[in-house]
Order: C-alpha cells, then sequence, then structure tokens
C-alpha cells in the first residue's frame, strides 16, 4: 500500500567482506535500505572502510543513509564521543546546577565547526543516498512516554555561550526556568545547526535525502517535552529536511499509542510535503508474542507511512541491549517487510 523503503541500522561495519554477507541478510529478510550507524570513533579510525562497506550495499541494491550516531552525545545512541574525550570545555550546563554535562553544547563554535567537518568528509567521500539524523535533543529532556531518559524539571544546556547568545538576542539574561522564549531560543538553535548541515550537505551531493528523526514523544496542550524538537511543525518546515521521521516505541505501549504517533507523523510530513518514516524496536524489548510486530507494520503500511525501519540488524544480537529473542524477532521483522512490499 504505502511502505516503498525498509531497512535496518547496522553499526560496528568494519571490513566491507564480512559487511556483504550481511547486507545480502538484509536483503533476505526484505530490506531494500540500510542506516549505516558511525560513531566518532568510526568516522575517524575507520574511515577508508566506511567508503568501501557502504559502496558494498550500494553495489548489492541498498539505498544507504549514514547516521552520525551518538555524535556529542547530542545524537541518541550508546558510542561515546571523541569530541567529549578531547575537549574540557563545550559542554551543555545545566540550568538548575551550573554543572557540565556530558553532552556537547551544539551551539558553541567549537562543536558546530567539529560537526560541520564529520557531515564534510563524509558527503565528499562516501556515496551515499543521504543522511540521517538521529534522536538529536539536548541533555536533560523531558521525556513521558519515552523509553529514552526519565522525567525531569532541569533543562540544558545554560552554558557561557548559550547564556550569551540569549541575551543578544532577547536583551535580559537568560532565565532558569523554561520561559517561552526558552523554549523558542532551544528549539530555533537546535534546528540551525542541522539545517546548516544539510544545506552543507545538498551543495556537496545534491540528491541526498536528509531524514530528521525525533523521538516519538505526545507533545499536546498538556504535556510539552524540551528536547528541542518537539514542536514537529517547526522541524517540517526546514526546507533542507526531506523525509519526517519519528523513533522506536516499546512494545509494552499500547496500540492506540502507536496509532496516535504514527498519525500525528504522517499528516505533519504530508502536510509540508516531507516522506514519512516510522521506526520499530528491533533489539531490547519485545512484544510477548511476536507476531504483534506484524500487526505493527501492517497498520503503519496501512496508515500511509512511506519507510519503515527497525533498530537494528539481527534484532540487536551479541549486544547487551539484544532482544530476548533477538534473531527470531529479526526474522519476524523480516517476513513483516516482505509482506507490506508484497503489497
Ligand atoms: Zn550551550
Amino acid at each position: 500500500m504505502s511502505v516503498k523503503e525498509t531497512g535496518v541500522s547496522y553499526y560496528g561495519l568494519s571490513y566491507p567482506e564480512h559487511a556483504e554477507k550481511d547486507f545480502r541478510e538484509m536483503i533476505n529478510h526484505n530490506c531494500n535500505a540500510v542506516i549505516l550507524a558511525l560513531s566518532e570513533f568510526d568516522i575517524d579510525f575507520w574511515f577508508p572502510n566506511i567508503i568501501r562497506v557502504a559502496s558494498v550495499a550500494k553495489d548489492l541494491g541498498l539505498k544507504v543513509y549514514l547516521d552520525t550516531w551518538g555524535i556529542g552525545k547530542w545524537f541518541g545512541g550508546e558510542p561515546p564521543s571523541n569530541f567529549l574525550t578531547n575537549n574540557v570545555k563545550n559542554r551543555q550546563v545545566s540550568a538548575f546546577t551550573d554543572e557540565a554535562l556530558p553532552a556537547a553544547c551544539f551551539n558553541t563554535r567549537a562543536f558546530r565547526d567539529y560537526f560541520f567537518g564529520i557531515c564534510e568528509k563524509l558527503a565528499r567521500n562516501v556515496d551515499a543516498d543521504g543522511f540521517f539524523w538521529d534522536e538529536p535533543h539536548y541533555a536533560l529532556p523531558k521525556s513521558y512516554a519515552s523509553i529514552t531518559g526519565g522525567p525531569g524539571d532541569d533543562w540544558s544546556c545554560r552554558c557561557p555561550v548559550c547564556q550569551r547568545l540569549f541575551e543578544e538576542r532577547y536583551g535580559y539574561a537568560m532565565p532558569r526556568v523554561m520561559t517561552k522564549e526558552v523554549i523558542a531560543f532551544r528549539e530555533d538553535n537546535a534546528l540551525d545547526i542541522l539545517k546548516t548541515a544539510s544545506e552543507m550537505i545538498k551543495s556537496i551531493r545534491p540528491a541526498s535525502k536528509i531524514v530528521c528523526c525525533v523521538h516519538a514523544t505526545i507533545n499536546t496542550y498538556y504535556v510539552k517535552e524540551n528536547r528541542g524538537y518537539d514542536d514537529w511543525e517547526k522541524v517540517c518546515k526546514v526546507d533542507a529536511f526531506d523525509v519526517f521521521s519519528t523513533t522506536i516505541l516499546n512494545y509494552s505501549l499500547p496500540l492506540s499509542y502507536f496509532k496516535s504517533i504514527t498519525q500525528r507523523t504522517v499528516d505533519v510530513a504530508k502536510k509540508y510535503g516531507k516522506g514519512s518514516q516510522r521506526w520499530l524496536m528491533d533489539y531490547y524489548n519485545e512484544p510477548e508474542n511476536l507476531d504483534d510486530i506484524k500487526k505493527i507494520v501492517h497498520l503503519y503500511d496501512e496508515m500511509g507511512v512511506e519507510s519503515l525501519f527497525g533498530w537494528t540488524y539481527r534484532g540487536g544480537y551479541g549486544t547487551s541491549l539484544a532482544a530476548p529473542r533477538a534473531l527470531e524477532m529479526w526474522d519476524v521483522l523480516g517476513e513483516a517487510y516482505g509482506e507490506v512490499l508484497g503489497n
């Protein structure tokens, strides 16, 4: 019906000849796309083989997206950050305690230059179809109804750079409470770095598709989360983004939540002329009956989602976040993909 693209994320990619076997397994699981999850260490240390791994995937007919995974701990993900290891400053700061947090402040010149450098290097050298902005967020977000983080009132970033930028814009000191101006300031800056990076990537490789994937959260009149990317309309207004994507949901959540997140994702994407993407959990948490994964895949297809991705290849098999029945889960996901692509 609506699904045209199916895939999984893939990490720990180091040798093209081994990756080739994995890509063939993905194709046998009815994937036609792959997201290469690249940590800062991968991009720094394994760069020659990233180029080769991407080209192997392309040669096999897969669409290839590059995921700046966990970079600066601004994007979602488990990998450590070279930037944080190599820089004692440029960190996000808690508004309530003034303590530095283990996350880079992406409003600082140092981190922006670092990130743009990574994007330029990838865009120039890696023959990929696009980039995937993976759950970007400020540290310490509110996170009701999410599998990541916990609810709280503290927020970031109130570092000296953010305070100076805020004061330049509004003419008064940055408050410690989350006012409307603070929300707007945070959101505008959070989008500016991604917009700038996306435009730069397209200037180098014009056919690049940019997918922006935000947390799948409630964000209604009553509950507003504060990751900086919570206003989906505002995210979709960025011209340089081609696909609007919302992240995985834990299978313990009610089906009505899967429906409402997906409806809102498809609606806002359509309103702004973007493609739509929904994610499926394929690691850590699994439904009691694995066939429920198929129900959700069909639901997304019926609701008009164009691209489906699972995190991650083989259900996270072999990692500390593997699903209990990781390989079975991966097989069921593959079958579900085949069913909707067959439509
Ligand atoms: Zn800051």
